[in-house]
């Protein structure tokens, strides 16, 4: 047996063992083992060859479940690749299975799926932070190489930040959507998770770029244009839980020591409108994408199978999108989230990077979110939903500990400055 098999045979390993208990994976790839021998012989290799990736079930993978998580589309089987899936396949990665979500990417712990809630693997008593749940934890619990995700409001960072890896949010544009199911179109982004910078960059290398298949591509520079002493401004978010504030406050001094950065406190106009601004937008965007479950062509009737945010977000969307011909909530939401990228740009002028905490709170006991006010756990996102609201690209690293569970650290760049901001990623590193 070949180093790749064993490798793969290793992560099947810990699936069967931990997969029952943790509830990460709804459908694991029976071919994975013969994929790896014929990788084996290989001549030429790809840019990740025998990378093992676990993709979120909103991703369509031909072959595979993609339900989202949701009754819905429950034995939906995908009949074709996304655009990310095809990129990964030419470049020899291997696709161990899909992985659960908050159904249809609405939510924020990984409570919301259909198919169960998903445990940290680090603190089995806690959320792992969603709604790309199942992306992080199958990392974290040592399942895979790395993860696919996707980013609407935070659901590649707040995972990210809770089980202790790196989660990577691109700019709007940079990577194709072309095959992802979407919660909020003009918002979602698809990224990487992983262990390291090093390993979110190679793939996050591999996804990005204009698609033909999604016309809301941009071309981004492929090069980090960043050279000299960095710039680095600090955002105060309200809101934001003393510990993580001090622990974060503390990560950015150690790293301005380090490595002789300058900093500077900024502040961005209607930042405390963010997440008022937000979900006005995705109730709406979302009501649109569920038209498309009337139990005819995909799946079961959307208002018969799905769960309660999913149903909350849809109804809200109706009524937001009816009351519309006012211009009254889309349309001033619109101009909030314009001048909130607006005012992101300007500060991008004078600092080249952002620093904030990744989430306002610790990681909540299971079961405890379907128990909050609902403002509360939509005020969650408070730390996240700017970078998606402005097209920025953002990530979220490991920076630290608070009293054994993992606080991440969120470093935003420019919307287009991916390779600029994996670049500073690095220097990061605990
Ligand atoms: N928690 C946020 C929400 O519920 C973010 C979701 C996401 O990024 N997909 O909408």
């Amino acid at each position: 047996m070949g180093a790749l098999v064993t490798k793969v045979q290793k992560y099947l390993d810990v699936i069967k063992k931990r997969n029952k208990d943790l509830n990460i994976f709804l459908h694991v790839n029976e071919n994975i083992l013969d994929e790896a021998k014929a990788l084996e012989g290989k001549k030429t290799k790809g840019a990740l060859w025998g990378t093992v990736v676990a993709v979120k079930s909103n991703i369509n993978v031909q072959g595979m479940i993609t339900n989202c998580a949701s009754k819905v589309l429950e034995n939906y089987v995908a009949p074709y690749d996304a655009t990310v899936i095809q990129k990964l396949k030419q470049a020899d990665a291997l696709l161990i299975g899909m992985v659960t979500m908050d159904e249809f990417a609405a939510g924020g712990s990984g409570e919301n799926s259909a198919f169960g809630p998903t445990k940290n693997p680090l603190l089995p008593e806690l959320v792992p932070g969603g709604s790309s749940s199942g992306s992080a934890a199958a990392v974290a619990a040592g399942m895979c190489d790395v993860a696919l995700g996707s980013d609407t409001g935070g659901s590649i960072r707040t995972p990210a930040s809770h089980c202790g890896i790196v989660g990577m949010k691109p700019s709007y544009g940079a990577v194709s959507r072309y095959g992802l199911i979407d919660l909020s179109m003009s918002l979602d982004q698809i990224g990487p998770l992983g262990n390291t910078v090093q390993e979110v960059q190679k793939v996050f290398e591999v996804i990005q770029g204009v698609d033909a298949a999604d016309p809301t591509t941009i071309a981004y520079p492929a090069l980090s244009k960043k050279g000299g002493s960095l710039k680095v401004g600090v955002v105060t978010i309200a809101g934001v839980a003393p510990v993580i504030q001090k622990l974060i406050d503390a990560r950015v001094a150690a790293l301005v020591t380090r490595h002789g950065w300058t900093v500077k406190k900024i502040s961005i106009d209607s930042l405390d409108l963010a997440v008022a601004t937000y979900y006005p937008l995705v109730y709406s965007e979302f009501y649109s994408a569920t038209r498309r479950f009337d139990g005819a062509r995909y799946g079961k009737p959307f208002v018969e199978y799905a769960g309660k945010e999913a149903l909350r977000r849809m109804y809200g969307g109706q009524e937001i999108t009816q009351a519309e011909f006012a211009g009254k909530y889309y349309q001033k939401a619109l101009g909030v989230k314009q001048v909130i990228a607006a005012s992101f740009n300007d500060a991008f002028k004078n600092v080249d990077c952002i620093v904030l905490p990744t989430c306002p709170g610790l990681p909540w006991k299971l079961g405890e979110g379907t128990k909050m006010p609902l403002e509360a756990v939509y005020a969650y996102d408070a730390c996240t939903i700017p970078a998606n609201l402005a097209g920025c690209c953002a990530i979220s690293l490991p920076a630290g500990e608070s009293k054994g569970v993992p606080v991440g650290l969120q470093l935003m760049c420019a919307q287009g400055e991916d390779m600029k901001l994996l670049e500073i990623a690095q220097k990061c590193a605990l």
